[in-house]
C-alpha cells in the first residue's frame, strides 16, 4: 500500500492570495498516477492558496480572546473548510477523469485533535475503502480540537498522512512537493542550497528555515518532524519534486529518483 501526498505547493500556485488551481500540473500528476497502474493507494492532498491564508486571516488555532474573537473564528472554520473543500472537489475530478475511482473524504467531518495532535480517527472505513480498491481522497483540513483554549485547528495533510501511514503500516510514503527534497537552506532562496539524500534525526533539521509562503501547518520543517516521526516507527519515506515531469510515475512504479529518504536512525 502506497501513501501518496500531493504538496499543496505543486496543485496549486500557493503564492496566490486567492484559491488558484494548478490545473496542468493537476492533471498531469493524475495520468502520471494511473499510467503508474499501482494498486492500492491512499491520497492526501495540501491546501495550498485554497486553505492557508483563511486559516492565517482568521487565526484559526491560535487561542480564542473574546466571544466577538470566537464568533469570527467560527466564521473563519467555515469559510476555510469550504474553501478546501473545493479543492479536494478539483483533485476528485481530475483523478476520476484519468479512470482512478477517487472517493473525497473530508477529514472536518470525522477526525477530532487535541493540542493540534490527531485523537480520534475512524481509520476502519479507510481501510475499507482501500480493500475495495477505492482510493480516499483526504486533505489539509480545520478540525474541531478538544482544548478549549482554542477549540478549532488547522490539520495539515502532513500530520494526516504521518497518522495513516502508521495505521495502516503503509509499504510506501511519497511526499510530492515543487522541490527536489529537503537542502541545507531554502533552495528558492540560494541557488547554491545543497541536497541533504538522507535525514535519520532531528539533530539534521535544526538549520531549516520555514517554508517561504504563508503556510500556517509549518512547512518543510513541520513535514519532517512528521516524517520524522513515522521512520521511528520503522516506516520510512521521500520527498520528491512531483513538480518535474515523469519523477511520480517513476517513483511509484518503484524506481529510486532524486530526493531526500526520511530512514530510521540506527
Ligand atoms: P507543500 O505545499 O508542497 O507541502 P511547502 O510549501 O509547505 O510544501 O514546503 C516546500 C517549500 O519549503 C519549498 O518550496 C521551499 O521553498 C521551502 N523550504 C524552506 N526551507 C527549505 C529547505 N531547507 N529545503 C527544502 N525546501 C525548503
Amino acid at each position: 500500500m502506497i501513501i501518496l501526498k500531493l504538496g499543496g505547493s505543486v496543485i496549486t500556485r500557493k503564492e496566490e492570495i486567492r484559491p488558484t488551481l494548478d490545473q496542468e500540473n493537476l492533471q498531469r500528476i493524475s495520468q502520471e498516477i494511473a499510467d503508474s497502474k499501482v494498486e492500492k493507494i491512499l491520497i492526501v492532498h495540501g491546501a495550498g492558496s485554497y486553505g492557508h491564508p483563511h486559516a492565517h486571516e482568521y487565526g484559526i488555532g491560535n487561542q480564542i480572546e473574546n466571544n466577538q474573537d470566537l464568533t469570527q473564528k467560527k466564521m473563519g472554520f467555515s469559510i476555510t473548510h469550504q474553501s478546501v473543500q473545493m479543492l479536494n472537489l478539483e483533485v476528485c475530478r481530475a483523478l476520476i477523469n484519468e479512470d482512478i475511482p477517487a472517493v473525497p473524504i473530508s477529514p472536518s467531518s470525522f477526525i477530532k485533535t487535541d493540542k493540534k495532535r490527531i485523537t480520534d480517527f475512524k481509520i476502519d472505513l479507510i481501510n475499507e475503502y482501500l480493500d475495495l480498491g477505492l482510493v480516499p481522497v483526504l486533505y489539509g483540513d480545520v478540525v474541531l480540537d478538544s482544548d478549549l483554549k482554542i477549540k478549532m485547528a488547522v490539520l495539515s495533510g502532513d500530520q494526516i498522512l504521518q497518522y495513516v501511514a502508521t495505521k495502516l503500516a503503509a509499504r510506501r510514503v511519497i511526499l510530492g512537493t515543487d522541490v527536489d527534497g529537503i537542502f541545507d537552506r531554502n533552495p528558492k532562496k540560494h541557488p547554491q542550497a545543497q541536497l541533504i539524500p538522507t535525514v535519520t534525526s532531528q539533530d539534521d533539521l535544526n538549520f531549516l528555515e520555514g517554508a517561504q509562503t504563508t503556510d500556517v501547518t509549518g512547512g518543510m520543517s513541520g513535514k519532517v518532524e512528521e516524517l520524522l516521526k513515522l521512520a521511528q516507527k520503522g516506516i520510512e519515506s521521500e520527498i520528491i519534486n512531483i513538480d518535474k515531469k515523469e519523477l511520480l510515475k517513476r517513483a511509484l512504479r518503484g524506481e529510486d529518483v532524486v530526493g531526500t529518504r526520511i530512514l530510521r536512525k540506527l
